[in-house]
């Protein structure tokens, strides 16, 4: 194994040689000219005039060495329904997908909006828009019609494809009068809609736009559709993540460099081996499911575990008996699931044969030490913290399984992956910190391959966004705080910027305001994330209304709040619902009219607020004091 030290070194020193080298590792069908193209920073392009396809290199790649190994074992604790797919089968279904979208009119460069719950359709749908060259915007099923309406205008596709519900915990969620919804908000509207149809929903909805599937399927069930050989920096997919502004980002991907990135990141920090099993407890709309639930276990020729369901049902021991029953080698999951897991009985966690697991990987949210002691001795198995975010793709920080290894600190996801030039810089000099000192944390030019390669659509405001806010230096900035200690251990300070992250889901609080300022009776709103036991965090709303006066009684307030909450609902979906709405006379401002958010937050975990720039009105901390204090009517 390389010496961690070194092998970073010559990943920063000569980013060209190493991934020259790591690049043997997927098929080019046109081999690249140049590895890196660093004339126009802060963008890169990795790879040049190669061209390649993520879907051959998926699944096509592993039809000679391994066409009967599991690719995709699928597991649904709502529906009851498991089903296994090989390699070929796999391929099979992925064309099957492939030719239906192509039949809808769906071409190289196109968008593919995919709303879909975690059912085998949507990894078939992935990857028949990468076969087709399409570009993929996945949109969590837990988001609500006006945010997957914003996202159809940004992103215009071609066509969407939804299902008839989802499922959470026994509950089924209609798709498709959301989908409806989003369709009569938007102002693009893409032709087609394809539904694939559980037969979950009570009430299907039945517009003409609507497309089923299936018939299209048996049209298609012996098609085959050839890769596009995609040049290596076109778009693979956006993905849309929460910023400051209440507009999401989307952050876009290339198709090289990730396929690259991906590939060595399971060799180097997950220690995955082909024929290996991976099971990522995650959800197709957010990064990791992107990553580490489709991509890089497929392209490292592993078998990978897609799971609906929660942790708990039916009951806390089910994650550990898919461990024993498919022989789970690598874990991955959030903290907050752990959490979680950790209120269950431990019996549960004994009663299955664990002794295939290698790992488990957590990411997305702190892992507290209490969390991580407690998982690590319960599996008596090693437990890898991980930081990265939507933008990179794949790991910035962990204690790699494939280099190396060094010894764990717990309450730190360990030091920067090759690749990545990661500095703390002070906030205010740009200057890197001195050991132990807090600062932001950076990354050099170039990022490496897998990164974000610019917004969709936006090159302005990636460059704005991401490389302009650290003074006198042109740094990418996480937007995290971090401390590094001597030996170069990072630990994560919580975010720079107004976003939160609730069990893992990084949300804009600008968003939530956004969305209760929509309400008739709100004429102000702060939003703010604080400490939570079970979730990292959770949004506390505070909220000056129009007409007080109007909701004197403690009734009216109750039934206020929860038409607010419901507001939350609505335009963005029950993950981002806050956990209390205040209603206060005034938020605290500075004279200029800023809201002194980590104010409210530092009030609302106990904390003192600390030094305050010139505050307008020092009645309206007081205010925001009692209403924390006021029990919930
Ligand atoms: P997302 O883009 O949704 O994956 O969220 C990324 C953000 O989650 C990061 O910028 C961090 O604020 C936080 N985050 C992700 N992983 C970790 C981790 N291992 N430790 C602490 N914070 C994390």
């Amino acid at each position: 194994m390389p010496s961690y030290r070194d092998f970073h070194r010559r990943s920063i020193e000569d980013p060209e040689a190493f991934w020259r080298e790591e690049a043997k590792r997927i098929h080019w069908e046109t081999p690249f000219d140049t590895v890196l193209d660093r004339s126009n920073p802060p963008f890169a392009r990795w790879f040049v005039g190669g061209r390649t396809n993520l879907c051959h290199n998926a699944v096509d790649r592993h039809l000679a060495d391994r066409p009967q190994q599991n690719a995709l074992i699928y597991v649904s604790t709502e529906t009851g329904i498991e089903r296994r797919y090989t390699y070929t089968e796999l391929h099979a279904e992925i064309n099957r997908m492939a030719a239906a979208m192509r039949s809808l009119g769906v071409k190289r460069g196109d968008r593919v909006l995919i709303y879909l719950p975690m059912i085998p359709e949507a990894v078939f749908a992935m990857l028949a828009c990468a076969r087709l060259g399409a570009i993929h915007s996945v949109v969590f099923g837990g988001f609500a019609a006006p945010n997957l309406a914003a996202r159809i205008d940004d992103a215009q596709p071609v066509l969407i494809v939804t299902a008839d519900a989802g499922a959470r915990g026994g509950k089924v969620i209609d798709y498709t009068p959301l989908v409806d919804e989003a369709l009569a908000r938007a102002t693009h509207k893409p032709p087609h809609v394809l539904l694939i149809d559980r037969q979950l929903a009570p009430e299907r909805l039945n517009a003409s736009y609507l497309i089923d599937y299936e018939p299209l399927r048996e049209q298609f069930f012996d098609a085959h559709v050839p890769c596009e050989w995609l040049e290596s920096s076109e778009p693979s997919y956006v993905l849309y993540t929460s910023g400051t502004t209440g507009r999401p980002k989307g952050v876009q991907r290339d198709v090289g460099g990730y396929a690259v990135a991906l590939a060595a990141s399971m060799e180097y920090i997950f220690e995955g081996r082909p024929g290996d099993t991976m099971f990522t407890a995650s959800d197709i709309g957010w990064v990791v499911g992107h990553s580490y639930i489709i991509y890089a276990p497929l392209l490292a020729g592993l078998t990978t575990v897609m799971y609906e369901g929660t942790p708990v049902r039916p009951d806390g021991g089910v994650w550990w008996r898919l461990v024993e029953q498919h022989r789970i080698n690598l874990m991955f999951t959030a903290p907050t699931a752990i959490r979680v897991l950790k209120k269950q009985d431990p019996a549960l966690l004994k009663q299955s044969d664990l002794s295939s697991l290698r790992t488990l990987f957590l990411a997305g949210e702190p892992l507290d030490e209490p969390t991580a002691s407690w998982i690590g001795d319960a599996l008596g198995k090693p437990v890898v913290d991980n930081y990265w975010q939507t933008e990179t793709g794949w790991p910035m920080l962990a204690i790699q399984r494939g280099v190396e290894v060094l010894p764990p600190k717990l309450g730190s996801p360990g030091m920067p992956v090759y690749g990545y030039d990661l500095t703390l810089r002070n906030e205010d000099t740009g200057e890197p910190c001195a050991p132990g000192e807090k600062g932001v944390i950076t990354l050099g030019y170039p990022l490496p391959p897998g990164c974000m390669a610019t917004v969709w659509h936006d090159d302005a405001r990636f460059v704005d966004t991401y490389w302009s806010s650290v003074p006198n230096q042109h740094v990418y900035s996480t937007f995290d705080w971090g401390v590094q200690d001597e030996g170069g251990y990072v630990t994560i300070l919580g975010r720079t910027d107004d976003v939160i992250n609730i069990a893992g889901h990084r949300l804009g609080t600008r968003e939530i305001e956004e969305a209760l300022s929509s309400h008739a009776a709100v004429a102000e709103v702060a939003v703010v994330g604080v400490t939570d036991a079970l979730k990292g965090q959770v949004a506390l709303a505070f909220v000056v209304l129009r007409d007080a006066g109007g909701y004197a009684t403690d009734d009216a307030r109750s039934k206020l709040e929860a038409d607010l909450v419901k507001t939350v609902d609505r335009q963005l979906g029950a993950i981002a619902r806050p956990a209390r709405v205040h209603v206060v006379a005034m938020l605290p401002k500075t004279r200029s009219g800023k809201l002194l958010r980590r104010a409210i937050a530092a009030l609302a975990e106990g904390r003192d607020p600390g030094d305050l720039p010139t505050i307008e009105d020092p009645v309206a901390l007081q205010q925001v004091r009692e209403a924390l204090d006021t029990p919930r009517g």
